[in-house]
Parts: C-alpha cells; structure tokens; sequence
C-alpha cells in the first residue's frame, strides 16, 4: 500500500528533515498504527476524527451536526486500493451510504477518492466507479458528489477523471490544495468551467518543485486564490481551521458585498469545534467533513502528524496502556 511520509505544515512546526528525531518519532507511530493489534485497542484513539465505524453510526454524527446548524459531506474510509473487488465494494460501499442518507433525510453530501474506487487501476475503471455513485446519489435532497485531492501522482488523472464526469452532470466538484504551484492554473479552470472548487492547504508531503513548504506562503497563496473563488468562482468550500485565514476571508466577503450564501466554510469532523459552533452563530454555512469506517489508519496518520501536539497525545497514550 502506498502510503506518504506527511509531516506538518504548520507555522508553528517546521516540517522535520527526514533523519531528524521528531521525523523519527512521526515514522514510528505510522509503523504503529499498521498493525492490527493497534488498531483493535486503540480506536478510541482515532474516534476523535471518525464519526464511526458503520453507516449507522455516520447517520447518528450527521444528525448531531445537523442539529447543530451544520451540513456535512461523508466520506467512506480507504484509499490507494489496487484490486479491483475492493474498489467495487468501496463503490457499494456508496450505494448503501446514499440510500441511508436518504432513508434518514439528513443533510449531507459524500466525498470519495478516486484510489478508493480504482484510480490506481485504471483510469476508465475509476470514471465508471464514479459515475454509477452520482447516479445513486443523483435522487438525493443532495446529488454532489465531491473528489477529495490526493498526493501529486495522481493529481494530474483526478483532474481528468473529474473534468469527464462534470461534462455529464453539474453535480460533481474537486479538490484543490493551496500548497500546489499548479493551483492557480487549476483554479482558473475550474472557474471557466463554473465548477463548485473546495479550497484546502494540501496535506500530503510533496516535494519542493511541486509545492510550497513554508506556513507563510500556503497562507498567502490560500488567500488569494480563495479570493478568486469567492468573486469569480462558483459557491466554493472554504475548508481550513486557521483562525487567521477565515477572519480573512470573512473580511474579503463583507468588503466584496459576497453574501453568505454564495459559499461555504468547511471544517473537519473533531477538528476545532469552536470555530465551527462560531461560524454558524455568525450566519455561516459550515459543512462538516464526516469520515467513517473501519479503514482509518491513513486519515487518522495525517490528523495526527499535521500537529505534534496529537502525535505526542497518541504517543502518550499508547504507553500508557
Ligand atoms: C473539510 C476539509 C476537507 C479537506 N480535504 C482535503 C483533501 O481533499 N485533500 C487534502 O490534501 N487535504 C484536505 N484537507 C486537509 C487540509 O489540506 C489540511 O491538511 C488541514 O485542513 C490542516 O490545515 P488548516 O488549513 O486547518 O491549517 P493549519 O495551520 O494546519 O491548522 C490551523 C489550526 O487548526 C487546528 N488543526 C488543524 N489540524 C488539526 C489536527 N489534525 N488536529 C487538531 N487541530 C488541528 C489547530 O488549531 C491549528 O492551529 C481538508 C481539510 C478540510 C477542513
């Protein structure tokens, strides 16, 4: 399984050569976190950030959040898949989550990787997997379906794969990360397509000649290509926990005369609750990124090495079991 050696990208945590001790430290949990015997006793750790491990238990944290103010966008556990049964079974794995989804009538669209449904496979494979779940989702209260952005060998085929499923239905938006040199391209596309864009750092290692490493410049580069998604983008998620990007961006919109509902805030599940009850006492929509299943080893990894504050917590709390 391909997995990416993440480290933070936050200002207050320089990202960490690979020989040095905290690197050491971050690979030593991911080891940890493969095996099964950790996973069986230490879910508890990893509950923060997943709604769960089955649907029903989606449905409950989706309820919550609804009752909260917020919509959310679901997304079903798995990626870097490489046989093909198991990229139909994520696939199924949809069908069943929209069909509850409507069953519950809450509100909430689904996220999917594209290597979760055989992106990795092959291409045409991938686009099949993706339009049979915008069919299914296509009769819900919400038919968007949105591709989360992966690492940057598949950047390239997650655009393609997304540009020939928007050419058949509208209901259907990428991910694209702030921390990309390619970004501003990308955004200009989508604009020009009139696609609903969510706007994210980037949380994957990539390298110098691709992205940008330091906390100042994704800042800037998030800013302004958020800027052009709110004046000439179409209804784009805002997705970031940083304090100073949102009061930004909350700043350009009431300058800009950009009314509330022509985007979204997006936060993740577990993540900073006091941003999200905030934006949603402001007037805001916020959508929360609900993650769910028994596949969480590669999510939970990047949530806790996007801090060290939670690798250590982890670490902590492992050793004192
Ligand atoms: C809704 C949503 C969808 C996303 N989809 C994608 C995607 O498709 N592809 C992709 O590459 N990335 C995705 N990301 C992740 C994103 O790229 C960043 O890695 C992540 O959001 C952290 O960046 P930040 O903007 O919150 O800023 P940071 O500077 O990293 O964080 C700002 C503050 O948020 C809090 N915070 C952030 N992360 C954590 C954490 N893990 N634990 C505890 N507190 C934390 C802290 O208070 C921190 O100071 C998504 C993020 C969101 C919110």
């Amino acid at each position: 399984m391909k997995r990416s050696t993440e480290t933070s990208t936050s200002d207050f945590t320089p990202r960490a050569a690979p020989d040095h001790p905290r690197s050491r430290r971050v690979v030593a949990v991911l080891d940890l976190i493969q095996t099964p015997a950790f996973q069986r006793r230490f879910f508890f750790l990893a509950k923060r950030f997943i709604a769960g491990e089955t649907v029903a238990q989606a449905m409950d944290a989706v309820a919550a959040l609804n009752a909260a103010g917020m919509s959310a966008t679901l997304d079903f556990l798995g990626e870097d898949v490489t046989a093909a049964a198991e990229a139909e079974r994520t696939r199924d794995a949809y069908f069943e989550l929209l069909a509850a989804i409507r069953t519950r009538n809450v509100e909430t669209n689904v996220s999917v990787k594209l290597t979760a449904i055989g992106l990795l496979i092959d291409e045409d494979f991938a686009l099949a997997n993706l339009r049979a779940v915008l069919d299914a989702a296509a009769n819900n209260r919400d038919p968007f379906v949105r591709i989360d952005m992966e690492g940057t060998p598949v950047t390239d085929a997650t655009l393609r794969v997304f540009e020939r499923a928007y050419a058949q239905t509208k209901n259907v938006g990428p991910v694209l990360q702030a921390y990309l040199k390619r970004t501003p391209a990308d955004v200009e596309r989508t604009v020009e397509l009139g696609a609903r864009v969510r706007l994210c750092k980037g949380a994957y290692a990539e390298p110098p000649a691709l992205a940008y490493q330091d906390m100042p410049t994704i800042r800037r580069q998030y800013l302004r290509e958020a800027e052009t998604l709110l004046e000439r983008g179409n209804y784009p998620g805002i997705a970031t926990h940083d304090e100073r990007l949102i009061t930004a961006i909350e700043a350009f919109a009431r300058e800009r005369d950009i009314a509330r509902d022509r985007f979204e805030f997006q936060l993740l599940y577990g993540v900073r609750p006091d941003i999200q009850r905030r934006l949603v006492a402001e007037g805001y929509r916020v959508r929360i990124y609900v993650p769910y299943g028994t596949h969480w080893a590669g999510y939970f990894y990047r949530r806790i090495t996007e801090r060290p504050e939670n690798a250590l917590f982890a670490l902590r709390s492992m050793l004192a079991h």
